[in-house]
């Protein structure tokens, strides 16, 4: 991305973010509560216009690409699942209905994502009747299924108890390197950030602050507000 900004009327929601990601790599965006995290992931998935500044993936423009034509999947901050259906149809209605996958392949993919995530034996729950970590696993493997080269991840974890927030944690970073997805993780917690970052992406109102590896964001921060959010010693 290069020079993207998002206003919304007088807000300026995302001002002049260029960086660039590897393919495989996981990027961890931090930045305190209103500081345009969701705002960039919307960009990169279609779902919001950028005002300024282009999106590239792979060198290709991605201007005017509607979201479902881009390969991007994104897992929301607050994640919908349909509650009439168990976790296998969630994951096969997407794959059969988003990527117009037949029945029986798109059956066989959700089965094994489901197992990749440890919750191939719930396959037939709904929601309802599911643990809330359980039900993010599917909302995370309904994302995954569609074995997209971008992976963009808002908060996945948000309502869940700090250790079984570790534990998902763990088995997403695992999960993308396994698949080699490229990903961008948004989170406010530095130590999340820290943990699941190739590179950690520090954002304040809307500018990149600093994108550079943890230990040299904890080492050497770009700024004050970036010594201070990380927690480095002065
Ligand atoms: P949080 O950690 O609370 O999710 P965030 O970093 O994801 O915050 P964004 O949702 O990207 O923040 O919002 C960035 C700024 O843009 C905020 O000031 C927000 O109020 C504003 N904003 C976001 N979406 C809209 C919109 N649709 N209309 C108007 N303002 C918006
Ligand atoms: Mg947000």
């Amino acid at each position: 991305m290069v020079g993207l900004g998002r206003d919304f009327g007088p807000v300026r929601a995302l001002a002049d973010v260029t960086m660039s990601v590897a393919p495989g790599e996981i990027v961890a965006l931090l930045g305190p509560s209103g500081s345009g995290k969701s705002t960039l992931l919307r960009i990169c998935a279609g779902l919001e216009e950028a005002t300024a500044g282009r999106l590239l993936f792979g060198g290709a423009d991605q201007a005017g690409i509607p979201p479902h034509q881009r390969d991007v999947a994104l897992v929301f901050q607050h994640y919908a699942l349909y509650p009439h259906l168990s976790a296998l149809d969630n994951l096969t209605l997407a794959l059969r209905y988003g990527r117009k996958m037949p029945k029986a392949q798109a059956v066989a993919r959700a089965r094994e994502t489901l197992d990749m995530l440890g919750i191939g034996a719930l396959a037939r729950r709904r929601p309802a009747q599911m643990s809330g970590g359980q039900r993010q696993r599917v909302a995370i493997g309904r994302a995954l299924a569609r074995r997209a080269r971008v992976v963009l991840l808002d908060e996945p974890m948000s309502g869940l108890d700090a250790k079984l927030r570790v534990e998902l944690r763990v088995e997403i970073v695992a999960l993308l390197r396994r698949l080699g997805s490229t990903a961008l993780f948004v989170t406010h917690d530095q130590a999340e950030a820290m943990a699941v970052g190739d590179r950690v992406a520090v954002l304040d109102a809307g500018r990149l602050e600093q994108l550079d590896t943890p230990d040299e964001i904890y080492d050497r921060p770009a700024s004050r507000f970036v010594a201070t959010f990380v927690g480095s010693p002065p």
